[in-house]
């Protein structure tokens, strides 16, 4: 069966993916990675998390992915002997040193990072002989090349499925070192291709009171999951380690239940996942280059920003006797109709009767973020469901 393969930023991050339906989760260390300001993981937390994964049938794969400079070699070894003994599952890594050093002093699963930009099968074949078993494809792939890839290689093969794209060819981008200083190749984005700028041509302004991004439209590839499938593709990966745990929980749990309907029924109701999507999804999508270069289409030449989404107002801490223990994160008052989405189970609404504070006060606006709240529901709800207003 095909990967659903997730990002976790941190615990509660990849606690979530995996309750949500992910297979395997990707983390970062403290070291050797990239998004080293994504919250990375200690080794004691890599250690619980890789626990609290396999305890549900997932695995923990661990960036290495950075390009190191000569000052970012030492520890190197030790620290691949330590994910190992944490119980991680695999590596995913760009620098070929690294990759020896893995292959040479550990048992780990060696993935090559998309850093790499591998688009063909010579390259797929190179990073098999050096005993790599899975590459990371280049998001620049068409669906077209990506089958005929498949058709010339029986190397595992992981691609992009959801997620923020680079507007540069992957991972190759001076943009950041150039605008802020800060090296994209060894963990410092700062998404430089996001910000707001000027249009000029010939001296004069042309962007009528509207910035100029530089960057792409997110990817959204649900409507290939068939291709994927059905062309033994190994993993489906949804990019995102900085992203709050509801956009995670909901976009795994759309791909998941996509996923396991293709197998079920050989179809996909295309248009329920993508409205799922869109509950926390807020930046404009397309297909990336599944369906060869990317058009003005693909583009997204105005920033709209990124506003949190303002349906959801908390998460499920526990139940007690018709009530839910909840964690305010957004406004809302006792006159809203809830909803509650849980892993495993159909949506489910209810008009608020009572909310009462840690003082069993009765409360009838919650609008400060991470207040504890108990409210009265009429089903039983579980800890990690999450509460949005209808
Ligand atoms: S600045 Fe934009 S294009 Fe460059 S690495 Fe960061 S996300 Fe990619």
């Amino acid at each position: 069966m095909i990967e659903l393969l997730a990002p976790a930023g941190n615990l509660e991050k990849l606690k979530i993916a995996v309750l949500y339906g992910a297979d395997a989760v990707f983390i970062g260390g403290k070291e050797f990675s990239l998004r080293s300001r994504a919250s990375n993981f200690t080794l004691e937390d890599i250690k619980e998390g890789c626990e609290f994964a396999h305890k549900h049938n997932a695995k923990v794969h661990v960036t290495t992915n950075i390009l190191p400079h000569n000052n970012n070699l030492e520890g190197l070894k030790e620290y691949l002997i330590n994910l190992e003994k944490c119980g991680v599952d695999a590596i995913i890594c760009a620098s070929l040193y690294i990759i020896n050093t893995a292959l040479k002093y550990t048992n780990l699963e060696v993935h090559v990072s998309t850093q790499d930009s591998v688009c063909n099968v010579e390259a797929i074949n190179f990073y098999k002989s050096l005993g790599c078993k899975r590459v990371v494809l280049g998001r620049e792939v068409s669906l077209a090349e990506l089958k005929d890839i498949r058709s010339k290689t029986d190397m595992d093969i992981e691609v992009f499925i959801h997620g923020g794209m680079c507007s540069s060819y992957s991972g190759r981008c001076m943009l950041s070192n150039e605008m802020a200083s800060r090296d994209a190749n060894r963990g410092g984005c700062a998404h430089s291709c996001r910000w707001n700028y000027d249009l000029i041509d010939n001296d004069k302004l042309i962007n009528n009171g509207n910035y100029f991004s530089l960057a792409s439209k997110d990817l959204c590839a649900l409507k290939y999951i068939p291709d994927f499938i059905d062309n033994n593709i190994t993993s489906l990966k949804i990019e995102g380690r900085m992203k709050s745990i509801h956009y995670i929980a909901t976009v795994v749990n759309a791909y998941r239940r996509a996923i396991d309907e293709y197998y079920k029924f050989k179809t996909v109701d295309f248009d329920k996942y993508d409205f799922m999507i869109k509950k926390a999804e807020n930046r404009l999508t397309s297909i990336g280059f599944y369906n060869g270069d990317p058009g003005v289409n693909e583009h997204l030449y105005i920033n709209f920003g990124e506003e949190p989404s303002q349906e959801y107002v908390g998460n499920v801490l526990g139940y007690e006797d018709g009530y839910m223990i909840m964690e305010v994160r957004n406004y809302f008052t006792k006159d809203d109709t809830l909803e509650v989405f849980s892993p495993k189970e159909e949506l489910k609404t209810f008009k608020i009767t009572e909310i009462l504070d840690e003082n069993n006060e009765v409360v009838e606006v919650c609008n400060h973020p991470n207040q504890i709240v108990k409210i009265k529901v009429p089903f039983k709800v579980l800890e990690f469901d999450f509460i949005r207003k209808v």
